[in-house]
């Protein structure tokens, strides 16, 4: 033994950090430096705390690694003067409180040793330790140097999310999270002699990001130490503020905790109940979070004090909660079942607080001992051992934890551990685009999500998908960690059951707006469909039909621009096709008029009744003009709503043929027959002077308004010439329209009246 260098060690730790003074010198044990009491487990003390749980753990192995580090950091001092070695000594301990497996002690162990060491490969490690420890040690290693260093230097709280999540994604194996926040949970405790600045720094990291991971872990004890340690050196002001604030009221906290203590175990004693009663001050960082989130000064925090009720069993926990409410006031909104509905990271409780004596509140944990061991260890305390090796059992935490831990704990099998892979947060997945950027999707999402979320363009050409390399239908659910690329084609474009495989609301309103926008295109396709099938059924073929000069002619008289116009009209259910067409080729055989588009295309509203419902209105469909006491139909047309035509209507037949869904039962109601009704008449007369005079005095006696009229010569057929009047006027309701027809048609030289144009 060499003493000179012990006692030199052990006065001001200048050791000589060779092996041999090290391995003997270095005896676990508590030792005093500089007034400070610093933990120092020897290998022994791992080894005994390993085989506690996992009794057929490979000691030779353990040494063996711990030899590795000891000499991959011979020499080298931490910061605050102690031997390198304390470190990864501390960080394999504080995994042994974790249950870990000797792969992640022995990762542990070595965690610092090829950064730390530039002679020692990560080779070496694989070749002495295996695969997976030299996996894990790459992957603490890669957390640290990549993805830290990436770290948004603002805290907006998106980027830290991501970076999280990124980091648990990016991690192939679970315990090279455990390593790294055990890493980082010493590097807090030890972190004194840091400078400030890189102290807030490490701080705030693990504020951020580390106690948040070790909290969805389950890791609830870890998480609290973190969060306490890091809050002193994030943002130290407040925290000596708080600790201050709390000091003033340490005697009066101290007595009413005991005081109440006391209460409780009479209270629930006396119910026949045996339990075990903690009380304490919150933890520093949660009443800190809590001024934040109320946004409250210190002197306004009263609900500081927490007691924690452990009892044999759940229904123990319900009857202490009774007991409590029949003592004291229950504090309304703070009474939360976490036995019924488990917090995400599967914690289980009763949480309540209460309203105490002299009006200061305070609050009550009750659960099991097990939930207790459960809150503490998170998933650690459900790693059993059998033979050196993670064994599943059948475990009622693990059935509870959210499904994709489940999944991943039932497929595992025997090495749990290694293959407890990332996706530990179960509303989310997170895959990849090829170039490695990360996009979080919910849970259920597709490809066809994926690539919305990616660029919306990327969504609307989405022509198909590969998932790690092979092509998979797009309705395909994707998992966590795959690598998504998304195939693109210009000629590919959103359709309605593109609605069915998005499974995401993004994605869903993207198709939606996009279907909505484009609503003209499909009615163009619609309507050129069964326009070229009545040309068909007329013996016309739609080939260069748009070069047709009786067809544009019509499209002409129609003052429709363009051939699509006419398309878009018929598919919109504006213009009917077999109308138009017998219309444009009648003028030739039989010299009918023409109607023109001024004639249908505009519509006024009407009330009428929708399925029993009154109160609605409606355009009529200015093909048929229905006026109230006419039957009708109503026809749900894809870009006016709902139009109301008569029952006798030529056009809704052939429309409700095609598409019989957008029928409408409709009615009129009182209130139509107060409305009055713009009707058309086409009135062909013998072609001589005081026809029309004679037609609109008579209209005129009837009480009708006409609002237009015009009168045009048609060509000379047959016996004689004649002429068309064309007017429109205002009208009550069909028997007031009847009697206009009616005398209308006893004027000497009216040939015919029609309501229609053809
Ligand atoms: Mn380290």
């Amino acid at each position: 033994m060499n003493l000179s260098c012990c006692l030199s060690f052990s006065k001001n730790l200048k050791c000589c950090g060779l092996l041999h003074c090290l391995d003997k010198f270095y005896s676990g044990i508590y030792i005093i430096i500089e007034k400070e009491v610093v933990f120092f487990p020897r290998i022994e003390h791992i080894i005994e705390k390993v085989k506690s749980y996992n009794p057929s753990s490979n000691d030779i192995l353990l040494k063996k690694a711990y030899l590795f580090s000891a000499m991959a950091h011979e020499g080298i001092l931490r910061k605050d003067g102690q031997p390198y070695l304390s470190h990864p000594m501390n960080v394999a301990y504080i995994l042994t409180e974790l249950k870990m497996d000797d792969t992640g002690i022995v990762a542990g162990l070595l965690h610092d040793t090829v950064e730390d060491n530039p002679v020692i490969p990560l080779e070496a490690i694989r070749k002495s330790f295996g695969n997976d420890v030299a996996e894990i040690v790459d992957g603490v290693t890669k957390i640290e140097l990549d993805i830290l260093a990436k770290a948004p230097n603002s805290q907006k709280e998106v980027e830290i999310e991501s970076l999280r999540k990124l980091i648990v994604a990016m991690t192939n194996d679970i315990r090279v999270i455990f390593v790294k926040i055990a890493d980082r949970l010493h590097n807090l405790r030890t972190m004194e002699k840091m400078p400030p600045e890189k102290a807030r720094k490490k701080a705030l990291e693990c504020l951020q990001i580390f106690a948040p991971i070790a909290n969805r872990l389950g890791l609830g004890k870890i998480k609290n130490e973190l969060e306490d340690l890091a809050f002193k050196y994030a943002y130290p002001e407040d925290y000596e503020m708080i600790k201050i604030a709390l000091q003033e009221k340490r005697s009066y906290s101290e007595t009413f905790i005991e005081d109440i203590k006391i209460q409780l175990k009479d209270l629930i004693e006396s119910n026949g109940i045996r339990g075990e009663i903690t009380g304490r001050i919150k933890h520093l960082y949660s009443i800190y979070s809590k001024l934040l989130r109320q946004n409250i000064d210190i002197k306004e925090v009263y609900d500081y004090m927490a007691f924690r009720i452990l009892v044999p069993e759940e229904k123990d926990c319900y009857a202490v909660m009774g007991l409590i409410h029949s003592k004291w006031n229950l504090i309304p909104g703070r009474l939360k079942d976490f036995i019924s509905n488990p917090k995400e990271n599967g914690y289980k409780s009763l949480h309540t607080s209460v309203m105490g004596p002299s009006g200061q509140p305070f609050e009550i944990q009750i659960r099991t001992y097990k939930m207790h061991t459960e809150a503490e260890e998170g998933i650690a305390a459900h790693w059993k051992y059998k033979d050196g090796k993670y064994v599943n059992e059948d475990d009622e935490y693990i059935q509870k934890f959210r499904n994709e831990i489940k999944e991943i704990l039932s497929h595992s099998g025997k090495d749990l551990v290694s293959n407890l892979k990332k996706d530990l947060c179960p509303k989310e997945i997170y895959a990849f685009t090829p170039q490695g950027k990360i996009i979080h999707l919910p849970r259920g999402a597709t490809p066809l999500d994926f690539a919305y979320y990616i660029h919306t363009e990327v969504g609307h050409h989405c022509a198909g998908a590969k998932v790690d390399g092979k092509m998979v239908p797009l309705k395909t659910e994707l998992k966590s960690g795959q690598r998504i690329e998304i195939i693109k084609n210009g000629s590919v474009h959103p359709s309605h059951d593109w609605l069915d495989i998005a499974t995401t609301a993004r994605a869903k309103t993207k198709i939606k707006t996009w279907l909505a926008q484009n609503e003209k295109l499909l009615a163009v396709e619609r309507g050129k469909e069964v326009f070229e099938r009545e040309l068909r059924r007329i013996k016309k073929s739609p080939k260069n039909i748009s070069q047709d000069p009786s067809i544009i002619e019509g499209l002409k008289k129609a003052a429709l621009p363009d051939i699509e116009s006419l398309y878009a009209e018929i598919g919109y259910g504006k213009i009917e096709a077999r109308a138009f067409l017998k219309r444009i080729f009648s003028v030739e055989e039989n010299g009918n008029l023409p109607i023109k588009e001024s004639d249908y295309k505009k519509s006024q509203p009407v009330p009428v009744s929708l399925g029993g419902e009154s109160d609605y209105l409606f355009n009529i469909a200015k093909c048929c003009n229905p006026v109230v006491g006419d039957p009708i139909k109503g026809y749900f047309t894809k870009g006016k709503g709902l139009v109301v035509h008569r029952a006798t209507c030529s056009n809704i037949k052939r429309l409700l043929e095609l598409y019989p869904e957008r029928a409408a039962e409709v009615n009129w109601t009182e209130e139509s027959k107060t409305n009055i009704f713009e009707i058309p008449l086409f009135i062909i007369v013998k072609n001589r002077r005081g026809m029309l005079s004679n037609v609109t005095l008579l209209i005129s006696k009837n009480n009708a308004d006409i609002i237009s009229c015009d009168a045009k010569a048609l060509e000379k057929q047959g016996t004689g010439e004649k002429a068309v009047i064309k007017l429109k006027m205002l009208v009550k309701n069909k028997k007031h329209l009847h009697k206009i027809i009616e005398e209308l048609s006893e004027i000497d030289g009216v040939v015919s009246i029609s309501r229609n144009a053809a």
